[in-house]
């Protein structure tokens, strides 16, 4: 088995050359390819702390088949200015897929997007950034036996709860050209894990993550821990559809629900305070339940505040 560090050429003209770092893993064995990428959002920076064990780990224990490739900071200029869009472009680098040659953004895409067209399951790792959020799995409409697969694999990372996206859905019409929504659509298994927020995160926490990512790897073949004899369904995860709540004005938002909190028709989930004249106005949500609500804070008017999840179904 070998370890192997090296960087991913960006650019296919010379001038202004700019590089990905990309972790291998590769057990000199036939098998699966795994991908994980971390970081398309700068600011997302929880899947550092993981990806930090899972090396720990593969140093001291061998993969015996197949291969794992991590791709760590796919938005490494956004991660040195803390903000989720890359820094040249202002554009979400997870809109952008394929890629193509057009700009810094979509160029890094493409590579990205290249790099998971041969996987066996590509796993996108982002973290919300309000602390009050649930471990959240994200899979996306594709064929039947796309999605069946992408529900066990979830099933073995034991989110709190799922979130269904179909990109030709108005309310999902804004993932459209996310990573996994266009693997989705050419029938490829990915799926995305929301973590909580560094400030959140425990010890306690990430090794459990690391234990089921473990599972995951045990279940393609990859290695073997003997974690998944021991996984057992302990409840069943309930699987949303999800509509946005956008922010009405430009100003404070204080949020009064939690999320997983239930919402009849026209529920308060917080205030609003305009920055133009201090008054104070509800935001009022959907019939349904509480996905994701941001903290107290400044947000611009048609910012995103909340997400409000609609049941469609369960894991088993
Ligand atoms: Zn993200």
């Amino acid at each position: 088995m070998k370890i192997l560090k090296d960087y991913i050429k960006v650019n296919k003209t010379n001038d202004n050359l700019f590089y990905l770092q990309r972790w291998r893993i590769i057990s000199g064995q036939p098998g699966p390819k795994i991908v994980i990428i971390a970081l398309q959002h700068g600011a997302e920076v929880s899947s550092f702390f993981l990806l930090e064990k899972l090396l720990c780990y593969f140093r001291q224990f061998p993969l015996l088949k197949g291969s794992l490739v991590i791709l760590p900071a796919v938005n490494v200029l956004g991660l040195l200015k803390k903000q989720r869009q890359e820094p040249f472009t202002g554009l979400d680098i997870n809109r952008q897929y394929p890629g193509n040659q057009d700009n810094r953004a979509t160029k890094i895409a493409y590579v990205v997007a290249k790099e998971c067209q041969s996987a066996e399951l590509v796993i996108d790792l982002h973290n919300f950034t309000s602390r009050r959020s649930v471990f959240t799995g994200v899979m996306v409409k594709s064929n039947r036996l796309v999605e069946d697969k992408a529900k066990q694999v979830l099933r073995l990372f034991d989110p709190e709860l799922i979130w269904y996206i179909n990109s030709s859905q108005s309310s999902d019409k804004e993932q459209a050209g996310a990573l996994t929504v266009w693997l989705g659509q050419q029938n490829k298994l990915a799926i995305a894990l929301e973590l909580p927020p560094p400030i959140v995160l425990t010890e306690g926490f990430l090794n459990s993550l690391l234990e089921r990512f473990l599972v995951v790897f045990e279940f393609y073949g990859l290695l073997t821990v003997d974690l998944l004899k021991c996984v057992t369904v302990k409840r069943s995860i309930s699987v949303y559809t999800s509509r946005l709540i956008r922010m009405k004005v430009n100003g404070w938002f204080w949020p009064t629900k939690e999320p997983l909190d239930k919402l009849k028709s026209a529920d308060k989930i917080g205030d609003q305070v305009s920055l133009v004249d201090f008054k104070k106005k509800s935001l009022r949500g959907l019939p349904g339940v509480l996905l994701t609500i941001a903290y107290p804070g400044f947000i611009m008017a048609g910012k995103k505040v909340a997400t409000i999840g609609k049941k469609i179904g369960y894991l088993k």
